[in-house]
């Protein structure tokens, strides 16, 4: 009995036994900062991102709804 693809280890918060490919850990809830790439983006940075996403797509809502409501 020797899976690979069921590797676990100890979780950095609890210590209990988690597999290897999870972000949170399913005992104490707690993020796995193991790799930086998976690490949640600041607050100011999804508000950004947002703001510049609904700047493109509120002249196309817009202009959709006013479409609509002119038939
Ligand atoms: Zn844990």
């Amino acid at each position: 009995m020797d899976e690979d693809s069921d590797y676990t280890l100890p979780c950095p918060h609890c210590k209990k036994e988690i597999f290897d490919d999870v972000e949170q850990c399913p005992y104490c809830h707690q993020y796995l900062l193991s790799s930086d790439f998976k690490k949640p983006l600041p607050k100011w940075a999804i508000v950004l991102v947002a703001l510049t996403i609904l700047s493109f797509l509120l002249p196309t809502i817009v202009a959709v709804i006013r479409s609509l409501s002119s038939q």
